[in-house]
């Protein structure tokens, strides 16, 4: 595409277009960025999607970005705007974790991610909000208040990544990063209409992202298109010295294996425990049965696959992911980071205090679960326990994927919540993370891909899981079937 887009605003195109035009010196990375920070200023109020704006250092990244291309030094990403979920350090820009007790946090150094980010080149403009520490589905557990769907700004975007989905979604950035612990990438960018990847456990180095559950804790890209999630992850994924989970496999040139038509090849596992799902919603599972039509229409095989441990997943999950939270949380006592309470007194009234007033209600109930199910005499039956059924879940996943190239399923049971709905009742909110929790479980990929619309005019995603480290088989399938898809033909009604 080397025509000039006119009828479209620089903050509607996709990364890939972006950088074309950049490449071919047709808009410059300060006028796609001032495009994307007017947005945000025209938005944000609205949908609450970023902590924190940097413009003022984005322009100079921007700038900076325009020098390098001038002279011939350029990546994909080069002058791409990008949001950050404020999870992931940023030197010298807040990272809060949407929690109180960050809130004058500002990192000395940058997260391995964000250094490959801004050595690629690209704009930071902003810190995406999040549930607090990454803990939820709706992007309601902020303590900076929470982040609007786009597309019904009655409606929570998901979580936890809600703010990053959001800005994709609203054009608020060109592409942004997210984590994903139990489906917090790919469920908020099924419920905001954008493309969401969780790579590998080890694919993505996690220095400088901080920990919630770290066995489970990955960073992938969310994008407006799967062009650009292989454009981000390409540019993010890779072996770091500094975080010894990353694997130290060599990372293929995603984009570049990208084709059309390539769905002949691959054979599509349906499991069939997940058509019985108690609560799953028949529009999302008539999109998701279409989508699946659709891929076998254009040449994909699909065959029926089983994961008989399905129904212990979100038990196994809600006792992991507790339990290492609750660990991973001792560090903010007050004294080595953020906030402490201000009350004079002893030692332990002092951390007491600023741990009960700096984390909110759904941090504080993760850490009291793990805190119990961690304590002495208690970890054979509950997170060894949970441990054992970790492995059948991942042996459910080996097995099935050597019959299948990916395995099919919704991403969420239901189209995005509205406000308030779900957020007091923890467990129906934990139930509701069924299909993505296994990815994460079994530490495979996994990526949706938005396949469709709810009668109320919300987005449905379709997921793929793949094999450790076939990103690019699930990129490739991803790809067969937005081509086929077409263009989802709508935006959200912004005003
Ligand atoms: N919703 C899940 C939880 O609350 C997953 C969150 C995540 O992936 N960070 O734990």
């Amino acid at each position: 595409m080397t025509e000039r887009m006119t009828p479209m605003e620089l903050y509607e195109l996709t990364l890939e277009q972006a950088g074309r035009l950049l490449r071919g010196g047709e808009i410059t990375s300060a006028e796609l960025t001032q495009s994307v920070l007017h947005r945000i200023e025209e938005l944000d109020a609205k949908l609450g999607a970023f902590v924190t704006v940097c413009a003022e250092q984005a322009l100079e990244q921007a700038a900076e970005a325009d020098r390098a291309i001038a002279d011939g030094d350029i990546s994909p990403l080069t002058g791409i705007p990008m949001a950050v979920k404020d999870l992931i350090c940023t030197k010298g820009i807040p990272t809060t974790c949407s929690s109180k007790i960050l809130e004058n946090f500002i990192p000395p150094y940058d997260a391995t991610v964000a250094r490959k980010l801004r050595q690629a080149g690209a704009v930071v403009v902003g810190k995406a909000n999040m549930d607090e520490f990454a803990m939820g589905s709706t992007t309601e557990n902020s303590a900076f208040g929470p982040t609007r769907n786009p597309w019904n700004t009655e409606c929570v975007p998901g979580g936890s990544s809600g703010g990053s989905a959001a800005a994709v979604a609203a054009d608020m950035c060109t592409a942004a990063v997210g984590s994903d612990t139990g489906g917090s990438i790919r469920q908020p960018a099924s419920h905001c209409g954008v493309v969401g990847l969780k790579p590998t456990y080890g694919r993505v180095s996690r220095y400088g992202l901080v920990a919630f559950a770290s066995s489970l804790d990955q960073i992938g890209p969310l994008t407006k298109n799967v062009t650009d999630a292989a454009l981000v992850l390409h540019a993010i994924a890779g072996h770091d010295p500094a975080d010894s989970t990353s694997v130290p496999e060599p990372v293929p040139d995603y984009p570049a294996l990208l084709r059309e038509g390539e769905l002949s090849g691959i054979t599509v596992g349906i499991p069939k425990e997940y058509t019985v799902t108690k609560g799953l919603d028949p529009e999302v599972s008539a999109a998701v049965e279409s989508a699946v039509k659709l891929m076998e229409d254009r040449g994909a095989t699909c065959r029926e696959v089983s994961l008989p441990h399905t129904e212990f997943v979100v038990a196994a999950y809600y006792v992991i992911a507790p339990c290492e939270a609750s660990s991973n949380l001792a560090r903010y006592d007050g004294v080595k980071y953020g906030y402490r309470h201000p009350e004079p007194g002893e030692l332990m009234r002092m951390y007491r205090k600023t741990r009960s007033t700096g984390f909110g209600p759904e941090v504080q109930r993760r850490i009291i679960i793990g805190t119990y199910a961690l304590s002495a005499g208690y970890y054979d039956a509950y997170y060894k326990k949970a441990s054992q059924v970790r492995t059948l879940i991942k042996r459910d996943f080996e097995q099935a994927l050597q019959h299948c190239d990916v395995v099919a399923a919704p991403v969420a049971p239901s189209p995005a919540p509205r406000i308030g709905e779900i957020s007091d009742d923890p467990l129906t909110m934990y139930l509701s993370d069924i299909f993505t929790l296994s990815a994460n479980l079994a530490g495979i990929p996994g990526i949706s891909v938005p396949c469709g619309f709810s009668s109320k005019g919300l987005p449905i995603g379709l997921q793929l899981m793949g094999k450790h480290f076939q990103e690019a088989d699930l990129l490739r399938a991803a790809y067969g079937f937005e081509q086929a898809r077409g263009d989802l033909g709508r935006k959200p009604d912004l005003g």
